[in-house]
C-alpha cells in the first residue's frame, strides 16, 4: 500500500492531465478475495475508493479528485485460461491486450481485432461494492435471456462494480493482408473517399486518416515513413480476410480513392513497411509532445457522411481559440481525435483548450454523433454528456448506478453532470468536484 505524499504523486491523475487530485492511499490487491476484503472495508468506513488499471485512461476515469483510495489492479495479471478450441481466454485486470496476443500468437490465433471492447466480452467477474463476487454471462450460452448485464457493466467506467476476472473472445489470425497509403491534397476528397468505400459495401480491417498538422508531428518523432509534406491528409487502409480476395479489395478501394483525386497511392512492399507505417500512425498522439508543451485529445463520433463539414467546423474552433488543432481519425469508424495544442504555463490557454474541445464535441452531437468513442466520458466530458441526454434520461442512468452503487462510494462524481448545474460553463462542473473535501 502507498501512502506517502511523494508515492502518491504519480496517481494524481490518468492520461487526461487536465485536473488532478491525491488519493487517500494506493491499495494493490492480488486476486478477488482481497478486492472484496479491501472494498468491504471501504465501504463500512464509507471512504471513497476506484478501480484503476494501468492509470492511461484519457478522460480521468481513474482521478481521484475527491481523495478517494485508488484500488490498484496491476498486480492481477494472470491469465487464467486459455481455451482456443472455444476461441477464448480468461484473464484477470492486470493482464493486457497485448500480452495476450503476444502469447497466443504463435499458435495461430490473434485477439479483439474487430469492433469496439464490448463486442468481444464473454463474460465478467465483479466485485460489487457490497463485497459481494458475482459472475456475469460466460454460462456457454452466447445471448443470455434478461437484460444485457454484459454490456452495462462494460461500459460503466468503474462506476457499478470492479472486474475481477474477464472471459475475452479470441479471434483466428487472417489469412492474409495489404496495407495502403493514400495523400490526397484536399481532405474533404479524403473524407468523401472514406465515405464511398464503405457505401461501396468493402469493410477494410483498418481505414485511418491523418491530417498535415498531425503529419508534421508524426514525421518528426520515432518512425518517420516520408510522407509529402505538402498533403492535406492521408488515409492508412489495411484489408485482411482470405487470402484469394485481398488484391482485389485493396484494388476496389484504391479505385475509389482515384475517382476522389488521390495524388499518390502506394501498397506496403512486405512486412517491414507495413510495420513502420503503423509506427508511424501510433505515434501520432505522442509525437504531438514535439510540436506543444501541451495537448488535449478529444474523442468524437460522426455518421461518416459528415465528415467535411465537421472537419470544417473544427477548423472554425481552431481559429476562434486561437489553438492549433490537430486531427486523427479512425476514419471508418466516424471517430475523430481533435488534438488540440496549448501551453499551460500560458496564462488562460488551458481554459481555451477545454473550451474549444468542448465545442468539438458539440459539433459532434450536433451532427447526430457521440462525445466518445472509445475514450469514456470520466470527468472530461460528464457535463458534455447534456449535450446528447435529456435530464431525465441522465437521471434514469444514475438510478441505474444506484441499484449497483448505491451510497456512491464507488467512483463517485464520474460519468454524469452533477445533478441541476448547467451545461454552458462545462469546466465549472470539474472546478467545483475539484473541491470535494
Ligand atoms: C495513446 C493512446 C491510444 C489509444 N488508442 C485507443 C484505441 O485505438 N482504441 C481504444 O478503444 N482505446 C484507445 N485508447 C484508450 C485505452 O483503451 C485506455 O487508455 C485503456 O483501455 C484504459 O485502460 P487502463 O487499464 O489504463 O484503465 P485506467 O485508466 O486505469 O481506468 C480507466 C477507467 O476504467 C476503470 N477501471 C479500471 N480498471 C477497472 C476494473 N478492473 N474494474 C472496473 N473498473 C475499472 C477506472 O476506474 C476508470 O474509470 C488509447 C489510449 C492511449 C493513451
Amino acid at each position: 500500500m502507498l501512502y506517502k505524499k511523494e508515492d502518491l504523486i504519480s496517481y494524481e491523475c490518468d492520461g487526461y492531465t487536465m485536473y488532478k487530485g491525491m488519493p487517500r492511499a494506493v491499495v494493490f490487491v492480488k486476486d478477488t478475495e482481497e478486492v472484496s476484503d479491501v472494498v468491504r472495508c471501504l465501504t463500512k468506513e464509507e471512504i471513497p475508493y476506484i478501480a484503476r488499471g494501468a492509470g492511461t485512461g484519457l478522460s480521468g476515469g481513474a482521478t481521484p479528485l475527491g481523495g478517494e483510495v485508488l484500488i490498484s489492479l496491476v498486480k492481477m495479471k494472470r491469465m487464467l485460461r486459455l481455451d482456443l478450441e472455444n476461441r477464448k481466454a480468461v484473464v484477470e485486470p492486470g493482464y493486457i491486450n497485448l500480452k495476450l496476443t503476444q502469447s497466443i500468437s504463435d499458435k495461430g490465433a490473434h485477439c479483439l481485432k474487430y469492433g469496439v471492447t464490448t463486442n468481444h466480452i464473454l463474460g465478467l467477474e465483479i466485485v460489487l461494492p457490497s463485497g459481494e463476487i458475482v459472475e456475469i454471462g460466460e454460462g456457454g450460452v452466447p445471448d443470455q435471456p434478461g437484460y444485457d448485464l454484459l454490456g452495462l457493466l462494460t461500459g460503466s467506467e468503474g462506476t457499478l462494480g470492479i472486474v475481477t476476472k474477464v472471459t475475452v473472445k479470441v479471434l483466428k489470425n487472417p489469412e492474409g493482408k495489404k496495407t495502403a497509403l493514400a495523400y490526397f491534397d484536399d481532405i474533404d476528397d479524403a473524407s468523401q473517399a472514406v465515405s464511398d468505400i464503405i457505401a461501396a459495401g468493402i469493410i477494410p480491417a483498418a481505414l485511418e486518416m491523418m491530417d498535415e498538422i498531425a503529419i508534421e508531428g508524426v514525421e518528426s518523432a520515432a518512425y518517420p515513413v516520408g510522407h509529402p509534406r505538402d498533403i492535406a491528409g492521408f488515409l492508412l487502409i489495411e484489408v485482411d480476410g482470405i487470402a484469394a480476395g485481398i488484391d482485389d479489395q485493396i484494388e476496389e478501394i484504391l479505385a475509389v480513392c482515384k475517382q476522389n483525386n488521390v495524388r499518390e497511392v502506394k501498397v506496403a512492399k512486405d512486412e517491414a513497411e507495413r510495420s513502420l507505417w503503423w509506427a508511424n500512425r501510433k505515434m501520432g498522439f505522442g509525437a504531438m509532445g514535439a510540436m506543444s508543451p501541451d495537448c488535449l485529445v478529444q474523442d468524437g463520433v460522426i455518421p461518416r457522411t459528415r465528415l467535411p463539414e465537421v472537419l470544417a467546423k473544427i477548423t472554425e474552433i481552431s481559429r476562434k481559440y486561437d489553438l492549433r488543432i490537430a486531427n486523427i481519425f479512425h476514419a471508418g469508424d466516424g471517430n475523430l481525435h481533435p488534438l488540440i495544442l496549448f501551453d499551460a504555463s500560458v496564462p488562460g490557454e488551458s481554459e481555451r483548450a477545454s473550451k474549444a474541445g468542448s465545442e468539438c464535441l458539440k459539433v459532434c452531437a450536433d451532427v447526430g454523433g457521440s462525445i466518445t468513442g472509445e475514450h469514456g466520458v470520466g470527468i472530461e466530458k460528464s457535463a458534455e454528456m447534456r449535450f446528447i441526454f435529456t435530464d431525465e434520461e441522465i437521471a434514469a442512468q444514475t438510478n441505474i448506478r444506484n441499484v449497483f452503487n448505491p451510497e456512491d462510494l464507488l467512483n463517485p462524481g464520474k460519468l454524469f453532470p452533477q445533478p441541476g448545474r448547467c451545461v454552458e460553463v462545462t469546466r465549472r462542473d470539474h472546478e467545483e468536484m475539484h473541491l470535494v473535501p
